[in-house]
Protein backbone atom coordinates (compact mmCIF):
# COMPACT_ATOMS: atom_id res chain seq x y z
CA UNK A 1 0.00 0.00 0.00
CA UNK A 2 1.10 3.58 -0.69
CA UNK A 3 0.37 6.39 1.37
CA UNK A 4 -0.04 9.76 -0.58
CA UNK A 5 -0.66 13.09 1.83
CA UNK A 6 -1.24 16.39 0.46
CA UNK A 7 -0.92 19.76 3.10
CA UNK A 8 -3.16 22.80 3.13
CA UNK A 9 -3.70 25.90 5.49
CA UNK A 10 -6.34 28.21 6.43
CA UNK A 11 -6.79 30.81 8.82
CA UNK A 12 -9.67 30.97 11.72
CA UNK A 13 -10.58 32.04 14.82
CA UNK A 14 -12.54 30.27 18.11
CA UNK A 15 -12.63 30.28 21.58
CA UNK A 16 -12.93 26.98 23.58
CA UNK A 17 -16.16 27.46 26.05
CA UNK A 18 -18.59 24.58 27.82
CA UNK A 19 -21.61 26.47 28.75
CA UNK A 20 -22.51 23.23 31.14
CA UNK A 21 -18.98 24.31 33.39
CA UNK A 22 -18.94 27.40 35.49
CA UNK A 23 -16.79 30.29 34.28
CA UNK A 24 -14.17 29.51 36.72
CA UNK A 25 -13.92 25.92 35.53
CA UNK A 26 -14.04 27.20 31.94
CA UNK A 27 -10.99 29.60 33.12
CA UNK A 28 -8.93 26.53 34.62
CA UNK A 29 -9.75 23.56 31.67
CA UNK A 30 -9.07 25.79 29.19
CA UNK A 31 -6.74 28.91 30.13
CA UNK A 32 -6.86 32.05 27.78
CA UNK A 33 -8.63 30.04 25.32
CA UNK A 34 -11.99 30.59 27.27
CA UNK A 35 -11.53 34.20 26.14
CA UNK A 36 -15.14 34.64 24.56
CA UNK A 37 -13.57 37.30 22.23
CA UNK A 38 -11.77 34.57 20.28
CA UNK A 39 -8.04 34.16 18.72
CA UNK A 40 -7.56 32.95 15.77
CA UNK A 41 -4.60 30.37 14.29
CA UNK A 42 -2.78 29.50 10.94
CA UNK A 43 -3.65 25.60 10.66
CA UNK A 44 -2.48 23.49 8.57
CA UNK A 45 -4.23 20.37 7.12
CA UNK A 46 -2.54 17.20 6.00
CA UNK A 47 -4.71 14.51 4.60
CA UNK A 48 -3.44 11.19 3.88
CA UNK A 49 -4.78 8.53 1.01
CA UNK A 50 -3.64 5.36 0.88
CA UNK A 51 -4.28 3.12 -2.01
CA UNK A 52 -2.12 1.10 -5.22
CA UNK A 53 -0.78 3.10 -8.02
CA UNK A 54 -2.79 2.98 -10.96
CA UNK A 55 -0.31 2.16 -13.95
CA UNK A 56 -1.91 4.08 -15.80
CA UNK A 57 -1.00 7.53 -14.08
CA UNK A 58 1.78 6.31 -11.18
CA UNK A 59 -0.80 7.95 -9.17
CA UNK A 60 -3.29 6.39 -5.88
CA UNK A 61 -5.12 9.37 -6.97
CA UNK A 62 -5.32 12.95 -9.02
CA UNK A 63 -3.73 15.27 -6.48
CA UNK A 64 -4.97 17.83 -8.53
CA UNK A 65 -8.29 16.86 -7.43
CA UNK A 66 -7.46 15.94 -3.87
CA UNK A 67 -6.65 19.79 -3.47
CA UNK A 68 -9.90 20.69 -5.29
CA UNK A 69 -11.69 18.77 -2.73
CA UNK A 70 -9.57 20.43 0.03
CA UNK A 71 -9.90 23.73 -1.02
CA UNK A 72 -13.56 23.32 -1.42
CA UNK A 73 -14.65 21.46 1.60
CA UNK A 74 -11.89 22.64 4.37
CA UNK A 75 -11.07 26.09 2.70
CA UNK A 76 -13.91 27.43 1.16
CA UNK A 77 -16.01 26.56 4.56
CA UNK A 78 -13.15 27.29 7.22
CA UNK A 79 -11.11 30.13 6.19
CA UNK A 80 -10.96 33.48 7.97
CA UNK A 81 -14.14 32.03 9.38
CA UNK A 82 -14.61 32.22 12.98
CA UNK A 83 -14.99 28.29 14.20
CA UNK A 84 -17.36 29.11 17.03
CA UNK A 85 -20.34 30.53 14.73
CA UNK A 86 -19.80 30.18 10.80
CA UNK A 87 -19.03 26.92 10.35
CA UNK A 88 -22.42 24.65 10.71
CA UNK A 89 -20.70 21.22 11.04
CA UNK A 90 -18.82 21.96 14.14
CA UNK A 91 -22.03 23.31 15.74
CA UNK A 92 -22.30 21.81 19.56
CA UNK A 93 -18.74 20.94 19.69
CA UNK A 94 -15.77 22.70 20.99
CA UNK A 95 -13.45 23.76 18.24
CA UNK A 96 -10.58 22.00 19.27
CA UNK A 97 -7.87 20.46 16.99
CA UNK A 98 -9.48 16.94 17.34
CA UNK A 99 -12.97 17.77 16.77
CA UNK A 100 -11.99 19.45 13.62
CA UNK A 101 -10.14 16.59 12.95
CA UNK A 102 -13.16 14.63 12.87
CA UNK A 103 -14.70 16.94 11.05
CA UNK A 104 -12.38 16.99 8.24
CA UNK A 105 -12.42 13.51 7.97
CA UNK A 106 -16.29 13.38 7.59
CA UNK A 107 -16.34 16.20 4.95
CA UNK A 108 -13.41 14.77 3.03
CA UNK A 109 -13.93 11.09 2.85
CA UNK A 110 -17.32 10.61 0.86
CA UNK A 111 -15.24 12.62 -1.60
CA UNK A 112 -12.59 10.24 -2.08
CA UNK A 113 -13.28 8.55 -5.49
CA UNK A 114 -9.65 6.28 -5.73
CA UNK A 115 -8.08 4.93 -2.39
CA UNK A 116 -9.25 5.52 0.58
CA UNK A 117 -9.01 8.55 3.29
CA UNK A 118 -6.54 6.98 6.02
CA UNK A 119 -5.23 9.75 7.98
CA UNK A 120 -6.38 13.62 8.47
CA UNK A 121 -3.98 15.75 10.81
CA UNK A 122 -5.17 19.33 12.05
CA UNK A 123 -2.06 21.77 13.29
CA UNK A 124 -2.92 24.30 14.93
CA UNK A 125 0.75 24.85 15.40
CA UNK A 126 3.77 23.94 14.31
CA UNK A 127 3.84 22.20 17.97
CA UNK A 128 0.35 20.60 18.06
CA UNK A 129 -1.46 18.23 16.08
CA UNK A 130 -4.85 16.29 16.33
CA UNK A 131 -4.96 13.35 14.15
CA UNK A 132 -8.08 10.78 12.95
CA UNK A 133 -7.06 7.41 11.07
CA UNK A 134 -9.41 4.31 11.12
CA UNK A 135 -10.51 2.22 13.50
CA UNK A 136 -7.60 -0.83 14.03
CA UNK A 137 -11.02 -2.52 12.79
CA UNK A 138 -10.64 -0.94 9.69
CA UNK A 139 -13.87 1.44 10.05
CA UNK A 140 -14.28 5.40 9.75
CA UNK A 141 -13.38 6.89 12.71
CA UNK A 142 -15.97 7.95 15.33
CA UNK A 143 -16.86 11.65 16.14
CA UNK A 144 -14.24 13.14 18.60
CA UNK A 145 -17.16 15.40 19.74
CA UNK A 146 -16.83 16.12 23.75
CA UNK A 147 -20.58 15.89 24.02
CA UNK A 148 -20.80 19.15 24.86
CA UNK A 149 -22.44 21.76 23.57
CA UNK A 150 -20.25 25.21 22.53
CA UNK A 151 -21.34 28.45 23.08
CA UNK A 152 -23.26 28.96 20.07
CA UNK A 153 -24.05 33.03 20.13
ZN1 LIG B 1 -6.74 28.41 20.04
Amino acid sequence: MIRVTRKIEFSAAHFYHNPNLSVEENRRIFGKCSNLHGHGHNYTVEVTVAGEADPATGMVLNLKELKEILEREICDRMDHRHLNYEVPELAGQIPTCENLAAVIWRLVEPKISQGRLDRVRVYESPEIFAECTLEPNGNAPHSAGSGAKAESR
